[in-house]
């Protein structure tokens, strides 16, 4: 069976992405990052969500001689001109502190009405071949910015991203839901025909 690497360490991505994929018709056989120990994590040194995506699948593709896949993503927010963006994930720092990042931005939101809260997640999906061949999408899910966190589920931005059309924030759908209208569902969802000719 065709293998195709996934570059992400996190086991919770690779599962969410191999439903995607295999709903859209990509059978091949997903392994993530974490089995090949050996090859280095990439420095995300590009300034937009496609660029750091394409060098993470290019990177793999080459260290593993393998197809690969990569995401890279984040909250645009549209009073700050599209901030955090690439920055989401360490926007008060450190590399993923999930809270600090949500309170960080909603102190700096504090004085936005609520006309003026809109915002979107983005999602690039890279695909690369070992030859150099690239394909690369993005995906987004609008919505506008509470002033609350509200909801269990999910992580990052979730509790205060509520979609357009919906009540309810990311945090308060359930996975299956929120995955219908993700931008990283999305992106997949539109990344996997371009994949399958080139498999
Ligand atoms: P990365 O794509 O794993 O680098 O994620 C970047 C950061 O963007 C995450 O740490 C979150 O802060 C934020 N983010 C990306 N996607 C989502 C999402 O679906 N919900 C909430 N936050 C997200």
């Amino acid at each position: 069976m065709q293998q195709l690497v996934l570059a992400t360490r996190n086991a919770h991505k690779v599962t969410e992405l191999r439903a995607i994929l295999a709903a859209a018709g990509v059978t091949a056989e997903l392994t993530g990052a974490d089995a090949f120990p050996e090859v280095p994590d990439v420095k995300e040194t590009g300034t937009t969500f496609a660029e750091n995506a394409l060098l993470k699948a290019h990177a793999l593709a080459t260290a593993t001689g393998l197809p690969a896949i990569a995401d890279d993503s984040g909250l645009c927010v549209d009073v700050m001109g599209g901030a955090p963006g690439i920055f989401s994930a360490r926007w008060a720092g450190r590399h993923g502190d999930d809270p600090a990042n949500l309170n960080l931005l909603l102190a700096q939101l504090s004085e936005i009405d609520d006309p003026h809260r809109g915002a979107y997640f983005a999602c690039a999906a890279a695909f690369a071949l070992p030859d150099g061949t690239e394909r690369v999408v993005e995906g987004r899910l609008p919505g506008t910015l509470r002033r609350e966190p509200a909801g269990p589920n999910g992580f990052g931005y979730d509790p205060i991203l509520q979609p357009e059309g919906e009540t309810r924030t990311c945090a308060e759908l359930s996975p299956d839901e929120k995955n219908a209208i993700s931008h990283r569902g999305r992106a997949f969802r539109e990344l996997a025909p371009l994949v399958l000719p080139l498999l």
